[in-house]
């Protein structure tokens, strides 16, 4: 089911140029209204379900359906992010609350580096390999078919 945004905590992230869940929609799909302050996904059917809105929005305004799999009976999920880890908060029909908290990262935060310190990609996008190639197949040269 495709996320959706609760009005009484959606504050449309403090008048910035652009909101959270806008920034980070792979697909374009939040928006804000700016006479309400309110975002809401404006076309649910290309909603991915991918939760990027979801666990961005500083408020935990933004809901989904969680998947059959884990959440049968159509309980809602609502993430809190901290600066290592991840707390879910299942919330099922029935009023049974249940939290499911996970690891996010495996570096301290803000120490990520780029490209995980390989060098720069080139510019030949029509190469089959990956730009780490072969040096992180621990290889000389990447391994093709002779002719
Ligand atoms: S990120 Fe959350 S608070 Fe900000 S506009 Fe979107 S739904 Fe509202
Ligand atoms: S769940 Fe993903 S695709 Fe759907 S509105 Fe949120 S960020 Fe966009």
């Amino acid at each position: 089911m495709p996320s959706y945004v609760i009005n009484d905590k959606c504050d449309g992230c403090k008048a910035l140029d652009k909101t959270a869940c806008q920034h980070i929609c792979p697909n374009d799909l939040m928006v804000l209204n700016k006479e309400t302050m309110k975002a809401y996904n404006r076309e649910p059917e290309m909603c991915w379900e991918c939760y990027n809105c979801v666990k961005i929005c500083p408020q935990q305004a933004v809901e989904v359906r969680g998947y059959a799999d884990f959440v049968p009976l159509g309980a809602t999920v609502s993430p809190l992010r901290s600066t290592d880890s991840i707390m879910w908060t299942v919330k099922f029909r029935n009023g049974l609350l249940k939290r499911f908290k996970f690891p996010i990262r495996t570096t301290a935060e803000g120490t990520a580096v780029p490209d995980g310190g390989w060098p720069t990609a080139g510019d030949d996008l029509k190469s089959p390999v990956l730009f780490t190639e072969p040096a992180s197949l621990g290889l000389p040269e990447v391994l093709t078919l002779k002719k």
